[in-house]
C-alpha cells in the first residue's frame, strides 16, 4: 500500500480501487510522458494518458471520472509497450472506466447518439476487448 497526497477518505479508497482493479502500481509512474507521446488519440483527449496517471497518484476521482479521456481511450496499448516502467496504462483507464460505469454515472445516453454512430461502436468495443484480453 502507498502513500497518498489527498486526506479525503473517499479519495484513497478510489486510488486503491483502480489499483486493485488494474493490478497497477501507480506510484511507479514517474512523469516521463512517453506513453503520452505515442497515443493516437491525445489529440482528442482533454486529460493525457500521463496526466490521467497523475491524477490517479492524486486520487484526483471526480476530474477523471468527468472526463471524456477516459471513453476515447481504443485500448491500442500503445502506451503500455512505450512505458519504461512497465505501467499498464490502458488497464489503469478501463479501471476508471469500469469504477464510473459502476458508480451507475452514465457518459453517455445512448438514445441519443446518432444512427450511424452507433452502427460503429460495435466493432471497437469488441476490437478493444480482444487486444485487451489477448495482451
Ligand atoms: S491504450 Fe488508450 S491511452 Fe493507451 S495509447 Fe491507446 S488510446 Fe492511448
Ligand atoms: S510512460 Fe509510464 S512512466 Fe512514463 S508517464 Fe506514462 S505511465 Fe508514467
Amino acid at each position: 500500500m502507498t502513500m497518498r497526497i489527498s486526506s479525503d477518505p473517499g479519495s484513497d479508497a478510489f486510488v486503491a480501487r483502480i489499483e486493485e482493479l488494474s493490478g497497477q502500481d501507480l506510484l511507479a509512474c514517474y512523469q516521463c510522458g512517453k506513453c503520452s507521446a505515442g497515443c493516437p488519440m491525445a489529440n482528442y483527449m482533454d486529460i493525457l494518458p500521463s496526466q490521467m496517471i497523475r491524477f490517479a497518484q492524486l486520487g484526483l476521482k471526480d476530474e477523471l471520472l468527468s472526463s471524456e479521456a477516459i471513453w476515447l481511450c481504443v485500448s491500442c496499448l500503445t502506451c503500455n509497450s512505450r512505458c519504461p516502467k512497465g505501467v499498464r496504462i490502458a488497464e489503469v483507464i478501463e479501471a476508471m472506466r469500469q469504477v464510473c460505469i459502476r458508480s451507475r454515472q452514465d457518459h453517455l445516453d445512448v438514445r441519443k447518439l446518432e444512427e450511424n454512430t452507433l452502427a460503429t461502436i460495435p466493432p471497437i468495443a469488441l476490437i478493444g476487448g480482444m487486444r485487451k484480453f489477448t495482451s
